[in-house]
């Protein structure tokens, strides 16, 4: 006998584990389905997990309302006032402080384990979510009037509308034959947790140049020593090089990459290099299914925008969907559906190509582009209201 639910979500990441969260607490009864055993085991700072996240302040507003914010450890979280990118060919430079925005800072840096943790702690605190976990599906059907789930696990569920938050290499996506715009970056981002000489003033530092692009974030000081977490995109080829160096010689070149700005004393967690895909599916939406997160989109993180499209998405999909329950509607109408569609396609289209432009332009060493980026950003320097501007949009404010 199947169990039935309002929404079955596929995915327990931070996107699927949030819109869980704010939906069952408008009364919606929700599956949760993954792969993953849902417990996120946190080192002991400064370990930081090598995986980390810039959070705008849209994002921990929504946050806040699914009760998760709040219980991330003030200790693991690292506020920024101020973002600096500079161009390492040329003697361009912009930095945005705390001043363009009306918040007590720019935005959190937060390891991806402990935002995951919290929420999770706030699923099992929310009555009216079903968890099935270390499981996956094994069938699914979906139509306009419901849904129907078979786990591997042999259970079966019923519901109105699928939610597939199952990440880049999404099953269901790909089961549902929902093609993508998707082309190869061409870059590895290494990601590692650093200990640094000097103190990094709550400045998210970006560098652009030969060595790629490198971006220091601040982690919090543990016993006045000072962490950074980078996220440096190479390319592959650099990649594989620069993974196999020892770590004397890593944090030799990173101190390079960084124009000597800081000196990188040593790694307190092992490197990973993950590579970068841009994708979108060229529609979120078919009768009684919905694609979320980075399961629809990804992007390059030389903005750290990815996971806050994604929340950008639950914040336009939850109240669509309880308005919809609340009027009776049939939840997995095509109807209903395509007003997520609408309220997002264009914003993530949009972040898409802006990272694709940044990407090319702060790539290149063609000296007619450096010159001009470099102009570009000594006038981007100078003009308070194209800051405010950048900075609202990063906040998710104009939206
Ligand atoms: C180097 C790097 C740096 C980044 N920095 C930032 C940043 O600073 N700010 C920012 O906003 N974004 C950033 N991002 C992007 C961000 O990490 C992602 O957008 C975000 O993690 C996506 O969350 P998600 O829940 O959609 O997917 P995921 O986190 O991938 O979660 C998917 C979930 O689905 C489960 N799953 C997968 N397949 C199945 C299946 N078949 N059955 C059941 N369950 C399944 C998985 O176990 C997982 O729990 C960065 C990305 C990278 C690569």
């Amino acid at each position: 006998m199947a169990r039935e639910y309002d929404v079955i979500i596929v995915g327990a990441g931070m996107v699927g584990a949030l819109t869980a969260v704010l939906t069952a607490q408008k009364g919606l009864t929700v599956a949760l389905i993954d792969k993953h055993s849902g417990r996120y085991p946190l080192s002991t700072p400064p370990a930081y997990d090598a995986r980390v996240s810039a959070i705008s302040a849209l994002s921990q507003t929504l946050l806040e309302q699914a009760g998760a914010w709040q219980r991330i450890a003030k200790e693991r979280l690292a506020p920024y006032q101020r973002m600096a990118v500079w161009d390492g060919l040329g003697d361009g430079y912009v930095d945005f402080d705390v001043r363009y925005q009306q918040a007590a800072s720019l935005g959190q840096l937060v390891e991806n384990a402990a935002l995951c943790d919290a929420l999770m702690k706030s699923v099992h605190d929310t009555r009216g979510i079903d968890l099935y976990f270390d499981d996956a599906v094994a069938s699914h059907q979906e139509q306009e009037s419901g849904v129907e789930v078979v786990l591997a696990s042999d259970r079966s569920l019923r519901g109105a509308v699928l939610i597939a938050a199952d990440g880049a290499n999404s099953n269901l996506r790909q089961q549902n034959n929902v093609d993508t715009v998707e082309w190869d970056y061409g870059h590895h981002a290494i990601v590692t947790t650093v200990e640094i000489d000097a103190a990094h003033e709550d400045t998210a530092w970006q560098a652009f140049g030969e060595e790629g692009i490198l971006a220091f974030l601040p982690m919090p000081s543990v016993a006045d020593k000072h962490y950074v977490s980078i996220v440096w995109s190479v390319s592959p080829a650099d990649a594989e090089q620069l993974m196999a160096l020892e770590e004397d010689a890593f944090c030799r070149r990173l101190t390079y990459a960084i124009n000597r700005r800081f000196t990188a004393l040593s790694l307190t967690v092992p490197r990973m290099a993950i590579p970068l895909r841009q994708r979108h599916a060229k529609h979120y939406v078919q009768p009684g299914f919905v694609l979320i997160g980075d399961a629809a989109h990804t992007i390059h993180p030389l903005a750290g925008q990815g996971a806050n499209l994604g929340f950008a998405d639950v914040s336009a999909l939850v109240p669509i969907l309880v308005k919809a329950h609340q009027r009776g509607d049939m939840l997995g109408s095509l109807k209903i559906l395509r007003r997520y569609q609408r309220a997002r396609m264009l914003d993530n289209i949009a972040m898409s190509a802006s990272m694709e432009a940044f990407k090319r332009v702060f790539t290149t060493q063609q000296p007619a582009v450096v010159q001009l980026r470099n102009l570009g950003l000594k006038l981007c320097h100078k003009s308070p209201s194209i800051k405010q501007k950048l900075v609202a949009h990063a906040a998710g404010l104009n939206q």
